[in-house]
């Protein structure tokens, strides 16, 4: 089959990552082996290719949103031909006291796809069934990819900030998962605030439902009952906090983030206003998320590339110049956009 794997960790226009022909991975026991049909681009992949996270597995094939059909079952509950997603998360312990209060996503000896095990940057794929999802229908590969990890990140990230039913939501920075986000918050009756630079993204916010859109560092035009910050900008931190209501919560939706400036108690914190960040996921948020898509049919806005063009993909996100979320498709032709 064909694979990527980061086989040189930094910067994207120097190529980290290499094409190889190599043979189809082999399922232990417990596991499934899937058939890539559509695999998402995530910046988190970027992350992983550029060395800004540390190598975990030497030469890792990347891609962490892999939408497939299992072609071999070494376990219960998925048959060869069903359709299966491969997430971010791939393994925890189920012993100590993180997971056995429910927060899964904070245990130690936890694993993940496309950093601690190969990914869908490939014609195949292998994951642990304890750990596969079931996808709902009614959507396409490629619009199912950025639910498996864009979505399901934004959805925590909601649930992190507290958002009271029927409340005034501000989303910071508006990619991949402040879309998504959006459209639960909205399904749910809040009102939502968007703060982006892209004209573009600021376009889709209001086609969405947003009530209003703004520059990112602009104050929304009321104050807010919850955050999320989607953006990768420490320095909107304060921006963000300052937006809050009285006891608003502000939560920190990336894996990266630049420097925080300095905070003032009285104009970022006090009134009970809290910041919170938020790590990884678990099952049962995948779950959730997965259900209420099921039900509401979201928008997702994608950019189809074939497997073979993973590095400019790659590439065009660290660029900023993808429309909605990048997608592999191993049958895709160049640049589709849906
Ligand atoms: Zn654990
Ligand atoms: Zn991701």
């Amino acid at each position: 089959m064909r694979a990527w794997r980061v086989t040189r960790p930094g910067p994207v226009t120097a190529g980290p990552l290499t094409s190889h022909d190599e043979p189809v991975p082999v399922p232990a026991p417990g596991e499934l082996l899937v058939r890539v049909l559509a695999c998402g681009v995530c910046r988190t992949d970027l992350h992983v290719a550029e060395g800004d996270l540390p190598v975990h597995r030497p030469a890792v094939v990347p891609g962490h949103e892999v939408v497939g059909e299992v072609a071999e079952a070494r376990a219960a509950g998925f048959a060869p031909g069903d359709r299966a997603g491969i997430a971010w998360l791939r393994h925890t312990c189920g012993r100590c006291r993180h997971c056995l209060r429910g927060a899964e996503n904070l245990c130690p000896d936890s694993r993940y796809t496309g950093w601690d095990a190969d990914g869908g940057y490939a014609e195949y794929a292998t994951v642990p069934a304890d750990y596969a999802l079931s996808l709902p229908e009614g959507y396409s590969d490629a619009e199912l990819a950025p639910l498996l990890c864009a979505g399901i990140i934004g959805y925590r990230a909601l649930r992190r900030a507290e958002l009271p039913f029927g409340g005034r939501l501000g989303v910071y920075g508006f990619g991949g998962s402040a879309h998504l986000a959006t459209q639960v918050a909205l399904a749910e009756g809040a009102t939502v605030h968007v703060m982006t630079r892209g004209v573009g993204a600021r376009r889709l916010a209001r086609e969405l439902g947003a009530s209003s859109a703004q520059g990112p560092a602009d104050p929304p035009p009321e104050p807010l009952d919850a955050a999320v910050l989607f953006a990768p900008a420490g320095d909107l931190v304060p921006t963000a906090l300052a937006a809050l209501d009285r006891g608003g919560t502000l939560a920190v939706a990336g894996i990266h983030l630049t420097d925080i400036p300095p905070l003032h108690y009285r104009r970022h914190l006090f009134q009970e206003r809290q910041l919170r960040s938020v790590t990884a996921n678990t099952r049962d948020d995948a779950g959730e998320f997965l259900r209420f898509a099921a039900q509401h049919r979201l928008r997702v806005a994608t950019t189809s590339y074939p497997l073979a063009s993973a590095d400019r993909a790659l590439v065009e996100l660290a660029e900023g110049c993808v429309v909605g979320a990048a997608v592999l498709e191993p049958s895709a032709g160049e640049g589709r956009s849906a």
